[in-house]
């Protein structure tokens, strides 16, 4: 393991949404061939990002897919910012729970109803 900058939890916390983000990619049709016949995935989510947040590849999945990936992408430029785990609507720290739950979450409990 290479040491960096990230706080404890983080790279984990990004390659969790990263590999949900393409289990989401993989489950629809013709999708799964169009990421197999790339060499190697990059490892950094900067040299993904042009792959996985392809329009064609994005026109190919039905609404909740679409819906999943950009919120997926979302969590993922949040963790990048530093904002991740904190409800966009009343700043305060969204429960770990419910993170755990909804990892791309973005609002608290109270927020989202
Ligand atoms: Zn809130």
């Amino acid at each position: 393991m290479t040491h960096h900058t990230d706080p404890p939890g983080r790279s984990a916390l990004r390659a969790r949404l990263l590999e949900r983000l393409e289990s989401t990619l993989r489950r629809q049709t013709g999708v799964e061939n169009r990421l197999r016949h790339t060499n190697e995935l990059p490892e950094k989510w900067a040299d993904r990002a042009p792959l996985l947040g392809d329009e064609e590849v994005l026109t190919e999945l039905d609404v909740e897919g679409r819906h999943e990936v950009a919120s997926l992408r979302a969590a993922l430029v949040r963790i990048d910012e530093g904002t991740y785990g904190v409800c966009d609507a009343c700043g305060e720290p969204i429960a770990p729970a419910r993170l755990a739950a909804l990892p791309a979450a973005h609002t608290c409990v109270d927020c989202a109803e």
